[in-house]
């Protein structure tokens, strides 16, 4: 019987890295297998449950649902576990962790909408893409009361709520997962249960009304997710020693500036484009000149407009009314409003051709007029700034004229420039609101959503910075659970320096060793004025082949074995979008607004040009300002954060994506097994299971095995019960540990005791 076998008991056979399905051979080579359940995998690549009817030298008969009947090797079944772990709410409780009792027991429970499960110290939360009947008042007062158990969201807020004020130690919630996963829900139903049990103050409504902000600037519909996050996030929620929320702070990381110009076919812009066309006001139309969507060009590439169950004018409304509760007055709101008019409008500018050498002028047309009227600038200035560039060379100043190329590359760097810097200043703006008076002393919870691990067919430089994150994140995750075995083992007098474990330190030092790393070789490589995306390529090829986790490919390409599997990445555009370059005749262009939110943003790019830099871009040009890359900002963000994480007590959530349509009810086994994979959890298996995972007192284990003693041992303690008992049965001494209370064995090693008692 299973009936007391806990999750430290399980029988947990060995896995390797990528594979966790371990076969039978592996496991016993003397249990008589007839009877059992197996698990036999279809041609398609899904995994059937059967029963071996009988097994003779390598092949097995196997009985499969509708009565077929297959002669099969045995190497190719793998061990299903009882009836009786169907759903277990902890995989760890699995007595054979393979990978299709991994997946059986998640689809078990998500096809009764019970769509979150532990795998050990990790909340896996699978996308229901439905309502479930999950959240509430109801449900959150049980999970205070701890009148539920069940794996939830808010089981795992309460007990970050509860460890903060244990411990005194902040805490984190770092949630991870593919687009579409369900990342910024999971986000927002943590916050929900932390504005429960903290609120009182108020500022809890508030710090929940930051979320249809910045999901209406940072999130847009993707080909994955109809609400796609183009941005990480962390949000810092502050408790009073009473318990009490008292402020939030949010950092945003990487907003994906180049969707505001352009987009893929199917995809949209920003929600808050579409949200303004069709909801603003009369007066407000008229005030920014608004159209419908369809004639801006930034929005009209991409044959799509709305999206399906989502009304673009109340969300509109929604948005207007949290600007109110996080105290962006009316006139701030309005020069926001005007300034998203004027990115519009400025997609609408278009160029004459002046010359024979391709030079090109700005037409003055209703839309040139309408973005110099909405910045607040002269409109020649304006033209001027789209269509020619100031250099100095020598000591002279000059003026040169640019191509069509060049100046629809101003022109969109300026777009993209206003919306990043609007939505950094919308983000300053509420944390001012939330920050009350700068009481963030307290303790604090952190919630991360940020993009999981991306793997394209074709992969930029947005996903080259998206993976680093991830790689840093795993590595803060593995050492995680890695400091929770060490704990476990030095509480029981285990000697923990035969636990093995290798980490991702290899792919980390390949970006970000100094000077020859990815980073700083594309850093190098962008300072070059002639350096380009095939020259980069080259060096890299040069400088880090002999590096096991690199491989340069053809052409411009080159791959990284990343933890969660192999990335080739595509260089095009790598060192423009790591310059990121906004012209000085832009900046000034900005500054000399009669409006206060351009200037706000001309003097922010300035600053930014004064602190350290990367080096001098465009060297020739001169004139052209200094700035950190983007690589660079991003790293120095990252390792803030790492910083900021490393002082706080992690729980970790998984999300996963069932699969790939959005829609309710299909569980694609691959789909979910390499989002397993790519997310950690089969590492936290792999991890937990490279030491001694699974766990006894000595008393359990006298009294399950004793019996099976030949000598009578009645009389002995349990201790010595358990020695006569590891003796009798030739266990390895390499293969556990005897601690204080418990006894700790390496994967498997009970799976012969636990057969030998049931066949006795
Ligand atoms: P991205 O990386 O693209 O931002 P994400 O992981 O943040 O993706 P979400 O936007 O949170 O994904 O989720 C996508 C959609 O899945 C949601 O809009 C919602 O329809 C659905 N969804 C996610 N979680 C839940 C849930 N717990 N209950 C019901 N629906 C959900
Ligand atoms: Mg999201």
């Amino acid at each position: 019987g299973y009936e007391d076998l806990d999750s430290t008991t399980a029988p947990l056979p060995s896995v390797s890295k990528s594979n966790i399905g371990q076969r039978w051979s592996e496991i016993t080579s003397h249990a008589t297998k007839k009877k059992v359940q197996s698990w036999f995998q279809l041609p398609n690549g899904n995994w059937e449950l059967g029963r071996i009817m009988s097994t003779s030298g390598t092949e097995s008969v196997i009985s499969l649902p509708a009565g077929k009947v297959l002669k099969v090797n045995s190497d190719s079944l793998i061990p299903a576990n009882p009836d009786i772990l169907d759903g277990v709410d902890d995989l760890m409780q699995l007595s054979y962790l393979n990978e299709p009792s991994v997946l059986f027991n998640l689809q078990y429970r998500y096809n009764q909408d019970m769509i979150y499960t532990k795998a050990g110290p990790v909340l896996v939360a699978i996308n229901p893409f439905k309502k479930v009947p999950l959240y509430g008042n109801n449900y959150i007062e049980a999970y205070k009361n701890k009148s539920i158990e069940s794996p939830h969201v808010y089981a795992i807020a309460d007990t970050a709520i509860r460890e903060m004020t244990r411990d005194e130690v902040n805490q984190s919630i770092i949630i991870s997962g593919e687009s579409g996963a369900g990342k910024t829900e999971t986000a927002k139903i943590a916050m929900q249960y932390l504005a429960v049990l903290g609120g009182g103050s108020g500022i809890e409504y508030e710090i929940l009304k930051t979320n249809p902000i910045l999901e209406a600037f940072g999130n847009a519909k993707t080909l994955r997710n109809d609400n796609s996050s183009r941005f990480g996030k962390l949000i810092e929620i502050h408790f009073s020693e009473t318990g009490k929320i008292s402020g939030a702070k949010i950092q945003t990381f990487l907003l994906e500036k180049s969707r505001v110009v352009q987009c893929a076919e199917g995809e949209r812009s920003y929600h808050i484009f579409y949200q303004l066309c069709a909801g603003a006001p009369c007066a407000l139309r008229e005030k920014l000149n608004l159209k419908d969507v369809d004639e801006y060009k930034y929005l009209n590439k991409s044959n799509c407009y709305s999206i399906p169950g989502v009304d673009d004018a109340e969300q509109f409304h929604i948005v207007k009314e949290a600007l109110d509760v996080v105290h962006v007055s009316k006139e701030d709101q309005d020069s926001v409003f005007a300034m998203l008019a004027g990115v519009l409008w400025l997609g609408n500018v278009s160029f004459t051709m002046i010359d024979n050498e391709n030079h090109v002028e700005a037409v003055e047309d209703e839309s040139l007029i309408n973005v110099a009227k909405l910045i607040g600038c002269d409109i020649t200035d304006l033209s001027l700034a789209l269509s020619t560039r100031k250099m100095r060379v020598g000591n002279d100043n000059i003026v040169q004229k640019l191509t069509l190329s060049q100046a629809i590359e101003t022109r969109d760097a300026l777009a993209k420039s206003i919306y990043a810097c609007l939505f950094e200043r919308l983000v300053e703006q509420i944390n001012k609101s939330l920050a009350v008076g700068k009481r963030l002393t307290g303790r604090s919870i952190s919630i991360l959503d940020i993009y999981g691990f991306e793997s394209f067919d074709r992969n930029s430089f947005e996903q080259f910075c998206i993976n680093y994150a991830n790689e840093r994140l795993q590595q803060h995750f593995n050492r995680h659970l890695f400091k929770l075995e060490q704990e476990e083992y030095a509480q029981d007098g285990i000697d923990w320096t035969k636990v093995d474990f290798d980490d991702n330190q290899d792919c980390l030092h390949l970006f970000e060793k100094k000077p020859l790393g990815l980073l700083s070789l594309l850093n190098e490589e962008s300072t070059f004025p002639n350096g380009t995306d095939y020259t980069f390529a080259n060096k890299l090829k040069q400088h880090l082949n002999s590096n096991p986790c690199f491989r340069g490919e053809r052409e411009k390409a080159f791959t990284v074995s990343h933890f969660a599997g192999e990335v080739t990445y595509d260089t095009t555009g790598f060192l423009e979008k790591n310059r990121d370059l906004l012209h000085l005749d832009s900046i000034q262009l900005l500054s000399s607004s009669s409006c206060h939110l351009p200037q706000a943003f001309a003097s922010s790019m300035l600053n930014q040009s004064e602190k350290p830099v990367v080096g001098s871009l465009h060297k020739a040009g001169g004139a052209d300002s200094q700035k950190l890359s983007v690589a660079t900002k991003f790293k120095g963000q990252l390792f803030r954060l790492m910083q900021r994480l490393e002082s706080t007590t992690p729980h970790f959530i998984r999300c996963i994506k069932p699969n790939n349509f959005q829609s309710p009810g299909s569980y694609e086994q691959g789909l979910v097994l390499q989002q397993l994979r790519c997310c950690g959890v089969l590492e936290v298996v792999r991890i937990s299971r490279s030491g001694f995972p699974t766990r006894m007192s000595h008393q359990k284990f006298a009294r399950r095995y004793g019996f099976l003693l030949v000598e009578n041992a009645a009389e002995q303690d349990p201790l010595s019960v358990s020695v006569a008992i590891l003796h009798q049965f030739n266990i390895l001494p390499e293969m556990y540990q005897v601690g204080y209370t418990k006894l700790f064995f390496r994967t498997g090693q009970i799976g012969v005791l636990e057969d030998t008692r049931n066949n006795t």
